[in-house]
């Protein structure tokens, strides 16, 4: 814990976890799915390494929202917590929204563009994505 390079929460705080690591990445990802779990407009993420992650307090609830995608939440609150996914089995992306200083990341990229909502402009200094970034994904 002394170690750790951020700490985040649900909004009940029931769940809590750290990341010990730099993270991987920051991103916006306008897909439906992330917009129906977050209930926003849009959501964002940090991903990080997954052996980083510890989970310090509480456990996630979690849903299969689509085959081999993972979202997991506070079962108490009902907080969004994380996305995992089968075909990336290395990362967990946190939900930019549960991290103690959401401040201290900035987003520079976006993903899934296609469904963006079209009032929606986001001022993103990076890389914009109509699916996915790799391939056979998404
Ligand atoms: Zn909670
Ligand atoms: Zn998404």
């Amino acid at each position: 814990m002394s170690n750790s390079f951020f700490q985040g929460h649900c909004l009940c705080k029931a769940v809590q976890y750290a990341v010990d690591g730099e993270p991987l990445w920051c991103a916006h990802c306008h897909c439906g799915d992330c917009r129906r779990h977050t209930g926003s407009a849009v959501a964002t993420f940090v991903g990080v390494g997954k052996g980083r992650f510890t989970l310090t307090a509480g456990e996630f609830g979690r849903i299969e929202s689509s085959p081999g995608v993972y979202r997991s939440f506070c079962a108490t609150c009902g907080t969004p917590m994380a996305y995992e996914r089968e075909d990336l089995p290395g990362e967990i992306h946190l939900y930019l929204g549960t991290l103690d200083h959401p401040e201290e990341m900035c987003p520079t990229l976006e993903v899934f563009c296609r469904e963006r909502l079209p009032w929606l402009k986001l001022n993103v200094d990076g890389h914009s994505f109509d699916g996915l970034p790799w391939p056979d994904a998404g």
